[in-house]
């Protein structure tokens, strides 16, 4: 298949193109490298052992996406652009609502007038808001505690429309838990701009010694230990998920819905222990206030991707924090400065 990846150069779309190819499919990357940098898809030629197209612009640009269309006989688009930090969502919803959701309406109008049929999303857990019990299955109700949360819940509600007034269409929306990882080569990984918002990012910039400490937020949520309990999936179970939803649903008209996680969870102080026992010493952290707007625990239930897709996470915490160090270790600056 030839597969439209908009935010390709983004962590999770990186991984992603890069099994695509290795799966024999032919990949067009569009990303404005708003939140990444040209370096990451040069690694991703490297790893393929192929070149990739690639178009700098933005996936609110409707010409863009004509030429893109009209350049390539795209079979389907794997839609990871878009804003994705909780907090900022909170200070700037009118830009994530214009690059979420008008962007996901300006893919969508592309490809429903270029006869583009299939459309894998990338969702999240935030869409099953503060769920009343875990393991979370995709039938929770679903509600959101923030505008990003909103901003994924309204394009799922979209796609559905749009799915259900042109039949033709297949659309796959993955909700995924809590990526973490990188490709086993060290050549790409997470590389956040500025602080990271995000707990595996910040502990493996302790570990380097780019932060001081961990700041833990909150141990008195109930959980075994007080601290917040996520389920980090490794990015290369994700990547092979989205490839495996994308053969199998491409063709079967509807709306898929599919949790991507690995039904266990962790806690803050067990995921430190994890990198603690990887970079072979103690790393520093303090406890405090709680993160406003987060939930205690939070896990999937991924039965429904294992028995309708035969899809199923194989890494555990110890490889996803071993992968992460590496990437970190090998590329303490991530992406930037680099010359190939
Ligand atoms: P990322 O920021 O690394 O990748 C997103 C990419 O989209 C970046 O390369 C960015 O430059 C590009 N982009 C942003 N706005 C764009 C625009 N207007 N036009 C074109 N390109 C644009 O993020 P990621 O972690 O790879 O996440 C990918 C997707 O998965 C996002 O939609 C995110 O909301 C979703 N998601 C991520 C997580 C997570 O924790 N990483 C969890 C659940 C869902
Ligand atoms: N967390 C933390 N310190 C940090 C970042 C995160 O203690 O610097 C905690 C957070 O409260 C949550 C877990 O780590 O319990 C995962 O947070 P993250 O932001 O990575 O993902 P979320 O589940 O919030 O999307």
């Amino acid at each position: 298949m030839r597969v439209l990846v908009t935010g390709g150069a983004g962590y999770i779309g990186l991984h992603a193109s890069l099994e695509l190819l290795g799966a024999g499919h032919e990949v067009v990357i569009l990303d404005n490298l708003v939140n990444s940098k040209r370096e990451a898809l040069g690694r991703l030629e490297t790893l393929a052992g192929q070149s990739v197209s690639f178009y700098e612009g933005d996936v609110r640009d409707r010409a863009l996406l004509d030429r893109v269309f009209t350049d390539h006989k795209v079979d389907a688009v794997m839609h990871f652009a878009g804003l994705k930090a909780v907090g900022e969502s909170t200070q700037r919803p009118l830009e994530y609502y214009d690059v979420n959701v008008n962007g996901s309406w300006t893919l969508v109008s592309a490809m429903v007038h270029h006869q583009v049929h299939c459309i894998v999303f990338s969702s999240s857990a935030t869409v099953y808001g503060n769920p009343h019990e875990v393991p979370i299955r995709e039938d929770f109700p679903l509600s959101a505690t923030n505008p990003y949360g909103r901003t994924k819940l309204v394009v799922e509600e979209m796609l559905r429309d749009v799915a259900a007034a042109y039949p033709e269409l297949s659309v796959v929306l993955l909700r995924y838990f809590n990526p973490g990882g990188a490709h086993k080569s060290g050549l790409i990984g997470e590389d956040p701009n500025g602080i990271p918002n995000n707990l595996i990012p910040f502990i493996a910039q302790v570990a380097v010694g780019k932060r001081d400490q961990l700041a833990v937020f909150g141990d008195d949520y109930d959980t075994p230990d007080g601290t917040g309990v996520r389920d980090y999936i490794h990015v290369l179970d994700l990547a092979e998920g989205h490839v495996v939803a994308l053969e199998r649903l491409h063709h079967e008209r509807g709306v898929h819905v599919y949790n991507l996680g690995t039904g266990r969870g962790y806690s803050v102080l067990q995921v430190l222990k994890a990198f603690e026992a990887v970079v072979g010493r103690p790393l520093k952290y303090r406890v405090v206030d709680r993160r406003p707007g987060d939930i205690g625990e939070c896990w999937a239930d991924p039965a429904k991707a294992t028995e309708s897709l035969g899809w199923s996470a194989k890494r555990g915490i110890g490889e996803m924090v071993e992968d992460v160090w590496r990437w970190q270790s090998q590329n303490p600056d991530g992406f930037s400065g680099l010359s190939d």
